[in-house]
């Protein structure tokens, strides 16, 4: 009988490249993608590799054989096909944001349409206020010399300069606008950073419509806000619905 040879790490990431399969999928289930617009990644930070949507391919032929694994300098490791072609935004987020597990990236109706405007989504409920505290920011539209150069890696500097100028952290928001683009969500999973980008759809749409019944809405006012950022974060903390 002849011996059958296994590779050794071949097939390093499969638990990962799995992770990144089942992430994705999420997407068109919670309604947040058509075709393949999006893509989702999920990264083992101690091997400094992220496993990402292969570009180009429908949501339903994926397979976690599919997936891609790549390092954080968007250098492939494991796959035989091309990586998502947002894959260098994935790379500058997770170089320089150690911790977070994942990245989801959609153009979702509502979220995507606040991108369009230019304009941070005003925090005008307690939904909104459970998930962050703060406005959700927009980026500002990227340069036309940075366009005209590696597009996809400096849209990861514009999003990490978006939070650095109104002085966040990535840990205090998980949610992004990127101008005239679209949003960017992230988390300790990528579990997580699905969950981020159906709740930014969510915020994003409850804020139209409170827009649209009243265009002189007010923010939430402060001492709400206060209430649930410790509720969330205090040493009291309870929040979990
Ligand atoms: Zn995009």
């Amino acid at each position: 009988m002849k011996k059958i040879r296994v590779k050794s790490g071949a097939n390093r990431y499969a638990a990962l490249r799995q992770e990144a399969f089942e992430a994705n999928r999420q997407l068109p289930k919670l309604g947040l993608v058509l075709f393949t617009f999006g893509n989702v990644s999920a990264a083992d930070a101690k091997a400094g590799v992220f496993a990402i949507k292969p570009s180009g391919v429908p949501y339903e032929e994926l397979t976690p054989g599919k997936m891609v694994v790549v390092d954080f300098d968007g250098k492939i490791v494991e796959g035989k096909l091309r990586p998502s072609s947002d894959t260098k935004t994935h790379a500058v987020l997770y170089k320089h944001w150690p911790g977070i597990g994942g990245i989801s990236h959609t153009h979702s109706t509502y979220a995507t349409a606040w991108s369009q405007t230019l304009k941070d989504i005003p925090i005008y409920g307690t939904t909104h206020a459970d998930h962050a505290t703060v406005d959700i920011p927009c980026t500002t539209p990227m340069s036309d010399a940075l366009i005209e150069g590696d597009y996809e890696y400096q849209t990861g500097f514009q999003i990490i300069d978006g939070l650095n100028e109104r002085k966040l952290s990535h840990k205090e928001v998980e949610m992004i606008l990127v101008g005239h683009h679209a949003p960017f969500t992230w988390g300790a999973t990528s579990a997580k950073a699905v969950y981020n980008s159906a709740v930014l759809e969510e915020i994003a749409r409850m804020a139209f419509l409170t827009e649209s019944i009243n265009p002189d809405a007010r923010r939430l006012k402060e001492a709400l806000i206060k209430k649930h950022f410790e509720r969330k974060h205090g040493p009291d903390s309870y929040y979990g619905q």
